[in-house]
């Protein structure tokens, strides 16, 4: 089974969690609760009328865990990429390794970008369509990567585009993660 690191717990790193999580794969979202959504109340969320970010987050939190990610409350303060992979380290002293990292904890976590050698254009880290940055298998996705035009509903897009772009990888093809209603 894969596993997936991800640092940040706002809409794009859950994002990224639930895509990887439905799909069989081992994650654990690093996770602080401190996301700019506890300030917000969207009404600019396709399909949502509205609903106050609190409680956007408490549902996406609650799909995430259910899907069967690990959400774990804890600080990453390092990171390494290695040719097999990466590690990462907490604020409470502990490691975990993983075969992927996605990095989506907003302006918090550039160090941690800076640490496992991304590229920074202007400031803002490189990352291409698919969210990869410029070190293999990691990624970086949301307010990090745009900290000046940052929406919910566009880090939750760049989350989901890191996702499916590791089922790719993990399953040597172009996927699409398409569920259909049940047969009447
Ligand atoms: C006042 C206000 C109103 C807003 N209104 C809207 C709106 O109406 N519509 C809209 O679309 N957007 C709105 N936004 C913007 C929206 O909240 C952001 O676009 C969105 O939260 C970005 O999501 P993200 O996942 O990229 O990062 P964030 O939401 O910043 O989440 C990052 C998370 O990762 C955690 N983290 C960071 N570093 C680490 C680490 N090292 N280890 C573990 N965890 C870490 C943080 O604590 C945080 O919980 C608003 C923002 C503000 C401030």
């Amino acid at each position: 089974m894969t596993r997936i690191a991800i640092v940040g717990d706002g809409p794009a790193g859950l994002s990224a969690a639930l895509f990887l999580a439905k799909n069989g794969h081992e994650v654990v979202v690093f996770a602080q609760d401190e996301t700019l959504m506890h300030f917000a109340e969207l009404h600019n969320y396709l399909g949502v009328a509205s609903v106050t970010g609190t409680d956007f987050q408490r549902i996406a939190r609650d799909q995430v865990t259910a899907a069967g990610a690990r959400i774990r409350t804890s600080e990453v303060t390092a990171a390494e990429a290695t040719a097999d992979g990466v590690t990462v380290g907490t604020a409470d002293g502990d490691q975990e390794t993983a075969d992927y990292l996605v990095i989506a904890g907003g302006k918090a976590s550039q160090a941690l970008a800076d640490a496992v050698g991304a590229d920074r254009r202007d400031g803002a880290v490189v990352v291409d369509n698919d969210s990869r940055t410029t070190v293999d298998r990691v990624y970086a996705a949301g307010h990090l990567i745009r900290p000046e035009r940052s929406q919910a509903i566009i880090s939750a897009g760049a989350g989901a585009s890191a996702a499916l772009d590791i089922l790719a990888r993990e399953s040597g093809r172009d996927v699409h993660d398409w569920d259909t209603p049940p047969e009447a």
